[in-house]
Formats: C-alpha cells, sequence, structure tokens
C-alpha cells in the first residue's frame, strides 16, 4: 500500500491546507511522486475564466493549492471530487445544495492517487470529530484510509487545550499520530502564550510535536528532513 499522512486539524482555519502545500512542494522538489487528495471540501467557489477548471463549475481553493504544490499530478478534479459550496460540515452543505454525499467516495477517491504516487497527503475537512452525516466523523474516515495522522495546530492562546483535546480523540480511536505540527496563521504579537505552548504540548503529548511553522513561512530544516526521512521509509 501507497505511504501517506492524513492531515487533520485541531480547528478551522488553522492552516491544513498551507502545511500541506508546503509538504507537497517539498516531496515534488525532492522527486516524490507525491498525490494530493481532499475527500470533500466545503465553502467552494464558481470557478471563473482563469481557473483550471471549466467555468461555472465548484472549485475548493485548497484542492488548487494543494494540486499546484504538488506539480500539478493527475487531474485536479480528482483531488477533490466532492465540492459544495456552503461553508458547513460537508454532508451538511450537500444538504443545503439538495446534492447527494456520496461516502463510498469519500474513500475511494484515493484509489486514483494510490495508483500513481509515491506518497498522498490527504487533508482532512475541518478537525477529527467533523461530521460526516450519521454517526460517521471525520476520524472514522482517517482510520479507514489508513495513513498516521499529522496534526497542525495553531500557535495562539487556547492550542494546548485544543491539541490534547484532538490527541485524546486520535488515541481514544486507536489512530496512529506521526506528529503535531504549530503554525501560525495569523500573527499574534500580542500573545504571550506562543513561546511556551511548545514546551507544554511537549509536556502532556507522547506524540512528537515535530516543529513550528512561522506566519507565511517556509518549511523549518527539521520538518524537511523528518518528511524526506518518512519519505524514503517507503522506497
Ligand atoms: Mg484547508
Amino acid at each position: 500500500m501507497v505511504r501517506g499522512l492524513f492531515i487533520t486539524g485541531t480547528d478551522t482555519e488553522v492552516g491544513k491546507t498551507y502545511v500541506a502545500a508546503l509538504l507537497a512542494a517539498e516531496l515534488a522538489a525532492a522527486g516524490c511522486r507525491v498525490g494530493v487528495y481532499k475527500p470533500a471540501a466545503s465553502g467552494c467557489t464558481v470557478a471563473s475564466g482563469n481557473s483550471p477548471l471549466p467555468p461555472g463549475t465548484l472549485v475548493s481553493d485548497d484542492a488548487v493549492a494543494l494540486w499546484e504544490a504538488a506539480g500539478r499530478p493527475g487531474e485536479l478534479d480528482r483531488v477533490c471530487p466532492q465540492r459544495f459550496a456552503a461553508p458547513l460540515a460537508p454532508h451538511l452543505a450537500a444538504q443545503a445544495e439538495g446534492k447527494a454525499f456520496d461516502v463510498d467516495l469519500l474513500r475511494t477517491g484515493l484509489d486514483y492517487w494510490a495508483a500513481r504516487s509515491d506518497f498522498v497527503l490527504v487533508e482532512g475537512a475541518g478537525g477529527l470529530l467533523c461530521p460526516l452525516g450519521g454517526r460517521e466523523m471525520m476520524a472514522d474516515l482517517a482510520a479507514d484510509l489508513g495513513f498516521p495522522l499529522l496534526i497542525v495546530a495553531r500557535n495562539a492562546l487556547g492550542t494546548i487545550n485544543h491539541t490534547l483535546l484532538t490527541v485524546e480523540a486520535a488515541e481514544r480511536r486507536r489512530l496512529p499520530i506521526a506528529g503535531i505540527i504549530l503554525n501560525t496563521p495569523s500573527p499574534r504579537p500580542d500573545d504571550p502564550s506562543t513561546a511556551g505552548n511548545p514546551a507544554e504540548i511537549r509536556a502532556h503529548c507522547s506524540c512528537p510535536l515535530l516543529g513550528e511553522i512561522a506566519h507565511g513561512g517556509q518549511l523549518p530544516g527539521q520538518l524537511s528532513r523528518w518528511l524526506q526521512r518518512r519519505r524514503l521509509e517507503t522506497t
């Protein structure tokens, strides 16, 4: 089976796509055939004339960012096969638009990327307990896709709680965790928690805090080296 990571967040807007795109670009630059997959996206916009998708279709900005970062592998439409307009949990967005939400396609959509990639980066929607309809949650999808979790957390006040809750939810479901990345989606110079958050998270988590990414920053050296080690494990 192809190797990969399932990128989840401690909240929405923590920078899952930003971090995943940095990882995709790093892998692609190393000559790795990197696949990118976003099982479902909501909050999509209608394609305009300069979009890679036909005008009038729904575009996921996340899918486009991942696809571009990975070097435009395969077809963009396959990066995120289920796209909805309303900024809601995907099954609720589908309902609001009178569209079907295909829970099988959430899983089988990965096959396309598994067949043509050395390493696949999957970006979940929302966090681990984002509902997917019925009793199902994003954590169930992560379990079925089978990749270890990479948890993206926001380095700001509240992140210790959010991160520990996410780790606890993953451990309770026996989902393997590759590690945590602290990201800075918006700079907060007046937030005194940012300096101490890494040490507190390390003190309370058994999984590794892999590194920190500054606002708009590149992948730090230790994260690049970590990713290359994971990539080389696949060969
Ligand atoms: Mg995203």
